[in-house]
C-alpha cells in the first residue's frame, strides 16, 4: 500500500467534521483513499477504491456530470491547477445531495502527478434552490463567470416591501414574491440567470445582454407587477426600483460587481424610485460621501455631540402673530464634511442606527432650552422630531421622564413630533407607546400629515395632541390652480377639530399663504414668512422683539 494513505494527517483531517469528505488518490496507481465518513454517507464499496473517478461519477447527477467530467479532467491535464466545482451526488439512501469538491494535484519534480487530494463539503444546507420562489440561490453566484462574456447584472427590489407585509401579512408578502420570481423568470432570455438574492431582492444575470435589451424588460417587469392580483382577488400595488451593473469591468469580479449593485439600487430607491440606474461615477461618489458623513458623524458623536446644535423655528399664533413655540430642528457640520443638510445627514444617522443617541441628545438639549427660556420668556410650546425607530426604543419613555425631571419641565409644554408615520410596521406597541407618553403628560404630534397614503389609518390607531399638515399642500395655496390644496388643508383642520386634535400649518411661505391660512382656524403656523429655523441667539432676539413676527424674518 502506498506511504500517501498511511499517514495520520488523514486520519485527523477525515474525523474533524461529519459534513467534510476526504479523499486521497496515487495517481501513479489510480488508488484512492476515502475518509470513513464519505463511505458510510454515500455508500462506496470500500475505503480504498480503484479508479475512482469513474466509480465517484456513477454517484454524480447525469444533469451534472459534464461539469464535472470538464473540471476533472482539467485537473488531471494540467490545465486547471485547481478542481473547484458543485454538483449532486447521491448518497447511501439514494438521494442525491449537492457538494462542493475542492482538490488539488501535488506533482514531482519532473512535473509528473503523483497525488490528488481534496475534500467535498455537503452544502444541502445552503441549497441551490430557494425553497420559496423556486429560483437560485446566491450560494450559486460563485460558479457564475463574468469574465467569459459581456453582460449586465441587475438587483431588482420592490419599494416598501415591509409596509405590504405590515398590511397584508406574510402569506401575501410570500405569494407576491412568488409571483414576481415567476415573471421574473418567464422574462429572462436563454443563458440568463435568476436568482433570489435576499428577502424582496432578485439578481439578474443577463450573459451577453446589452442595455437597451436590460431595459426594455426591466419595464416590462414593471409593468407586469405594477398590480398583483391575489388568490383571493384583492389586488396589490408593487413598485420596484433597480441598479444595473456592466460586466465585464474590473479582475476582481464578483465582490465588487455586488457592490456597485448594491450602490446603485440604493441610490435609485433614494432619487429615482421606480426606475432601473446603472452603477456610475456620480453614485461612487455619493457612496463614498455616504462613507465619509458616516465616519465624520461617528466621531463627532464619540466627540460629545461636538458639531451638532439645535436651531429653532417659531410657531405662531394665527390671532395674535405671537410666538407661541418653536420646533427645534438638527444641525450638524462634522470636521470634514460641512456642507450636509438634514434630511442627507438624518438618514446616514437613521441608516446605521445612531439616530437613537443622538436623538437623545436632541431631546436633552430641548429640555433644557424650554426650562432655560421659561425663567425668561414664559411658557413655550417646544417641540422635537422622533423616528420611529427612536420611539421603538425600549429606553426612550424613561429617558425622557428622567429629562422632564432633570430640567424641572413641564410635559405639557412639550411636543413630540413622529415623522415618516408611513414606515410603521407595528401600530399597536407604537399606539401603546403614545398611550404612555401622554399619560406622562407630553403632547404627541403626528409630522408631516396627508402625504403618507397610511397617514389616515395611522389616526386609526394613535391618539395624538397635534397634526401637522405637510407643507407641499401649503406652500402653493396662493397660486392659481390650487383649489385643491385649500380643500384639502380645510377638510384636514375641520377633521382635527372633530378628534379633538390641535393643528398646525407647515410651510407658510408669504404673506399671501399667511393670509389665507390664518382664516382656517389652525391652532398654530408655521413657515418661513415668520422665521426661518435660527440657532440660539436669533431665536432669542425674535422672542426678545415681544415674540410679535409682523415681517418676514429674513435668517437662513
Ligand atoms: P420636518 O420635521 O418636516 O421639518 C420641517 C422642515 O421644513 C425643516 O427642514 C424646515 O426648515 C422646513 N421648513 C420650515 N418652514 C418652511 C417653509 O416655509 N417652506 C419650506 N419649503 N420648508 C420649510 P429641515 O430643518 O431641513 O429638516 C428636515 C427634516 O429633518 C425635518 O423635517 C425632520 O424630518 C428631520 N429632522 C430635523 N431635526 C430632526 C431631529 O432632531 N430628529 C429627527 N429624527 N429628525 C429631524
Ligand atoms: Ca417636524
Amino acid at each position: 500500500m502506498s506511504d500517501v494513505f498511511n499517514n495520520e494527517l488523514f486520519e485527523a483531517f477525515a474525523a474533524a467534521s461529519d459534513n467534510v469528505y476526504i479523499y486521497v488518490c496515487d495517481m501513479r496507481t489510480d488508488i484512492s483513499r476515502w475518509s470513513k465518513s464519505a463511505i458510510e454517507y454515500f455508500g462506496l464499496d470500500k475505503e480504498y477504491l480503484e479508479d475512482a473517478a469513474n466509480v465517484w461519477a456513477q454517484h454524480i447527477h447525469p444533469d451534472d456530470l459534464a461539469v464535472y467530467m470538464e473540471d476533472i479532467t482539467g485537473v488531471f491535464s494540467g490545465a486547471k491547477k485547481y478542481h473547484d466545482c458543485q454538483y449532486r451526488a447521491r448518497n447511501a439512501a439514494g438521494r442525491y445531495v449537492w457538494v462542493e469538491c475542492k482538490g488539488s494535484v501535488i506533482r514531482d519534480g519532473e512535473g509528473n502527478p503523483v497525488i490528488f487530494a481534496g475534500l467535498m463539503t455537503r452544502i444541502d444546507g445552503q441549497s441551490k434552490y430557494d425553497s420559496l420562489t423556486g429560483l437560485l440561490t446566491t450560494h450559486e453566484l460563485h460558479g457564475f463567470d463574468f469574465a467569459a462574456q459581456p453582460g449586465i447584472a441587475l438587483l431588482i427590489g420592490m419599494d416598501g416591501f415591509r409596509k405590504i407585509i405590515s398590511s397584508y401579512g406574510y402569506n401575501v408578502g410570500d405569494e407576491i414574491l412568488v409571483r414576481f420570481a415567476r415573471e421574473i423568470r418567464d422574462l429572462c432570455k436563454p443563458g440568463w440567470k435568476a436568482l433570489r438574492f435576499s428577502g424582496d431582492e432578485f439578481l439578474v444575470v443577463a450573459f451577453g445582454a446589452g442595455r437597451e435589451e436590460v431595459t426594455d424588460f426591466y419595464k416590462e417587469i414593471c409593468q407586469r407587477t405594477e398590480m398583483t392580483e391575489l388568490e383571493d382577488g384583492r389586488r396589490v400595488g408593487v413598485s420596484i426600483s433597480a441598479g444595473g451593473v456592466f460586466f465585464p469591468a474590473d479582475a476582481d469580479m464578483r465582490d465588487i460587481l455586488i457592490n456597485k449593485l448594491e450602490h446603485s439600487i440604493e441610490y435609485a430607491k433614494n432619487h429615482q424610485r421606480g426606475d432601473l440606474v446603472f452603477f456610475s461615477d456620480e453614485i461612487a461618489r455619493e457612496h463614498e460621501r455616504s462613507l465619509a458623513l458616516r465616519e465624520d458623524l461617528k466621531q463627532c458623536i464619540k466627540n460629545d455631540f461636538k458639531g451638532f446644535e439645535l436651531y429653532f423655528q417659531p410657531f405662531v399664533d394665527p390671532d395674535t402673530g405671537a410666538i407661541a413655540g418653536c420646533e427645534c430642528l438638527l444641525r450638524w457640520q462634522g470636521e470634514r464634511i460641512r456642507d450636509s443638510y438634514p434630511m442627507e445627514f438624518i438618514k446616514v444617522l437613521e441608516d446605521y442606527g445612531d439616530i437613537r443617541e443622538v436623538g437623545f441628545w436632541v431631546m436633552d438639549q430641548a429640555m433644557r432650552q424650554q426650562a432655560a427660556w421659561r425663567e425668561r420668556y414664559g411658557e413655550l410650546q417646544m417641540s422635537f422630531n422622533v423616528s420611529y425607530q427612536q420611539l421603538m426604543d425600549d429606553t426612550f419613555e424613561e429617558k425622557a421622564v428622567s429629562c422632564l425631571e432633570k430640567y424641572g419641565v413641564h410635559p405639557e409644554s412639550i411636543i413630540i413630533e413622529l415623522t415618516e408615520s408611513c414606515q410603521v410596521d407595528a401600530p399597536k406597541e407604537l399606539a401603546a407607546i403614545f398611550d404612555r407618553l401622554r399619560a406622562q403628560g407630553f403632547k404627541m404630534a403626528l409630522d408631516d400629515f396627508g402625504t403618507a397614503y397610511a397617514s389616515m389609518e395611522i389616526l386609526k390607531w394613535l391618539h395624538v395632541d397635534y397634526i401637522k399638515v405637510e407643507h407641499s399642500f401649503v406652500r402653493e395655496l396662493a397660486k392659481p390652480g390650487h383649489d385643491i390644496d385649500y380643500v384639502i388643508i380645510d377638510s384636514l383642520l375641520e377633521m382635527c377639530r372633530r378628534l379633538g386634535c390641535s393643528s398646525i400649518i407647515e410651510g407658510v411661505e408669504n404673506a399671501k399663504v399667511a393670509d389665507i391660512v390664518k382664516e382656517l382656524n389652525a391652532t398654530l403656523l408655521q413657515g418661513y414668512f415668520y422665521s426661518h429655523p435660527v440657532c440660539r441667539e436669533e431665536f432669542e432676539k425674535l422672542l426678545e422683539q415681544g415674540g410679535k413676527l409682523s415681517v418676514p424674518h429674513a435668517a437662513t
